[in-house]
């Protein structure tokens, strides 16, 4: 099976799994664990922020950043297509008693500055005040875009102007520097805190990344606490983890292979499939006369996993165990799955 479902299905390799093996450990909870405590150190300096934490996963990460920014029942800003409002079970809601005011923020992905203000709520008797907008780059539901460094300034600086504070969901923020060629520190720089997960097309099997200023951190730590992350001898996982912060340059090549993917789907009769910025293709499988489950259930008939996006739209990920040769082989399997079922 090819597998294009996710960039987070990736295997660890051999240096992983030995590094993990061979890992310096401790109780991460006491900040014992020299390793958990380096990477630490060179996540944030990648970023360039001044301190971050390791969590289980880009969800929690996400949560945490929320929750730690606002108080309960005030509003978050975010695009309608955001992943902290579409695919986190609501946890805003849940986890942080926020009310959320979406923003339908377009092929730009980010809002407008105009956006920010005019969505803005302040604090009154009546109104809950907004405590936070979320930002997303790149932006996963709206097909891997990279959003460029202005938009994410410029709506940074409106919600700053008006005293809101501002997270980026970042799960694949190097995605977006690679694509820009852009350094990520660059990227995030008016951003008050990024997410970014190791476990996408980084390749660590585990794992994610909050980093923001040392007193916010310190107030992630209680409640990454909170939530059940707080882990032990996590150095066994956060080791391939460093490895994974190695391979931000390799994400060329997946852009590349994505590009060959679009292309070469573009190509067959009825798909349409815009050229990606990185990894993500989103191809549009409705002139075929087909829905995205009959299109994904003929292709794993072929030996091509893919994911159902929307109605007639499906998403494929290219990824570090998906070489070009696979690409090319999964678009004869696809060729193939279309002629089939059509
Ligand atoms: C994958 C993803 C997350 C969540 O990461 P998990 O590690 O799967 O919990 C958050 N935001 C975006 C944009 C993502 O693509």
């Amino acid at each position: 099976m090819i597998d294009l479902r996710s960039d987070t299905v990736t295997m660890p390799n051999a240096e992983m799994r030995e590094a993990a093996r061979d890992a310096d450990v401790g109780d991460d909870v006491y900040r014992d664990d020299p390793t958990v405590n380096e990477l630490e150190r060179r996540a944030a300096d990648l970023v360039g922020m001044e301190s971050a934490l390791y969590v289980p996963s880009g969800t929690m990460g996400n949560q945490i950043a929320v929750r730690v920014h606002t108080d309960r029942g005030q509003e978050l800003l975010c695009d309608e297509q955001a992943h902290v409002v579409k695919w986190e079970l609501g946890g805003i809601a849940q986890l942080s008693q926020l009310q959320v005011r979406t923003i339908d923020c377009g092929e730009r992905c980010v809002p407008t500055p105009e956006q920010v203000r005019e969505r803005y709520v302040e604090e009154d008797l009546h109104r809950p005040g907004t405590g936070l907008l979320t930002l997303e780059n790149t932006h996963n539901s709206r097909g891997g875009v990279a959003v460029p460094k202005e938009h994410i300034d410029a709506a940074a600086e409106a919600a700053h102007d008006l005293g809101v504070p501002v997270h980026l969901d970042g799960a694949r923020v190097f995605n977006a520097a690679v694509a820009l060629d852009e350094d990520p520190e660059s990227l995030v720089e008016n951003v008050d805190s990024v997410m970014f997960c190791l476990s996408k097309g980084l390749g660590a099997p585990v794992g994610s990344i909050l980093a923001g200023s040392e007193a916010y951190i310190d107030r992630a730590r209680r409640t990454r606490k909170l939530l059940g992350g707080g882990m032990r001898q996590a150095g066994i996982i956060a080791a391939p983890g460093l490895l994974a912060l190695e391979n931000v340059d390799r994400l060329a090549d997946d852009h590349e292979n994505a590009r060959t993917l679009a292309a070469g789907l573009d190509d067959l009769s009825g798909l349409s499939a815009p050229v990606p910025d990185s990894n993500i293709v989103v191809v549009d499988v409705a002139g075929a006369g087909l829905t995205a489950n009959e299109f994904v259930d003929a292709c794993v008939d072929e030996g091509v996993a893919c994911g159902a996006f929307g109605e007639t739209t499906v998403r494929l990920c290219t990824n570090w165990d998906v070489t070009a040769e696979d690409v090319d082989e999964a678009l004869d399997r696809i060729g193939t799955a279309v002629d089939a079922v059509r």
